[in-house]
């Protein structure tokens, strides 16, 4: 598929229990070369890990800035660049949750549902420096969601129930065997996993 972010360097994918997973990450303000290969490289990583989204406290990086290439509800495919991101969520009576499965790549293969609001704006700047805004619905939203998450140093576990928490570090810690120290730079070992749409 065509895409019009160019494409770096695969980068290991920093996983859960690493500090820079857990704050709040730094605001971006310098949009030079830097930034520049940073998103490209996350580009790369992501795709070489078959995601859908990736933060850059994900390639170990203190910035708020996340990329996505992610289907909607209607299956078009959306791609972009979010530096600095606020998140913007129904309330009342337009909110709906969507109680659909959720997977992050930095506690690669584990999935369980996770219930989150259908629909989600984002808004910041992208990677020159100028203002965009994305209106999600279905995977798209729930991608927005995991990655503003992301940026602000929370990860889908801290959002679940004890049990289901318990259950998905259960799913990741047998799969972890699987996915090299340097994943996805080496690639995983192919046991034809159902992994759809991890972020
Ligand atoms: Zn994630």
């Amino acid at each position: 598929m065509s895409s019009k972010y160019e494409r770096g360097t695969v980068r290991p994918i920093t996983r859960w229990g690493t500090e820079v997973m857990h704050h709040l990450n730094q605001p971006v303000t310098d949009f030079g070369p830097e930034l520049q290969t940073l998103v490209a490289d996350m580009f790369a990583t992501m795709d070489a890990a078959e995601g859908v989204g990736l933060a850059a406290n994900q390639v170990g990086v203190d910035l708020q800035v996340f990329i996505f290439d992610c289907p909607d509800k209607d299956g078009n495919r959306v791609e972009g660049v979010v530096c600095n991101p606020v998140l913007e969520l129904p309330e009342g009576k337009d909110r709906r949750l969507d109680e659909g499965d959720e997977g992050c790549l930095s506690l690669p293969g584990a999935f369980t549902k996770c219930a989150r609001p259908d629909v989600a704006k984002v808004s910041g700047v992208d990677e020159h420096g100028n203002p965009v805004a994305y209106e999600g619905t279905g995977l798209l939203a729930r991608c927005f969601q995991h990655e503003t998450d992301h940026t602000q140093g929370t990860v889908f576990g801290d959002r679940l129930s004890r049990k289901y928490r318990k259950r998905l570090f259960a799913e990741a810690e047998e799969l972890a065997p699987d996915y090299p120290a340097d994943w996805p730079i080496t690639p995983m070992v192919d046991h034809d996993h159902e992994e759809v749409g991890a972020s």
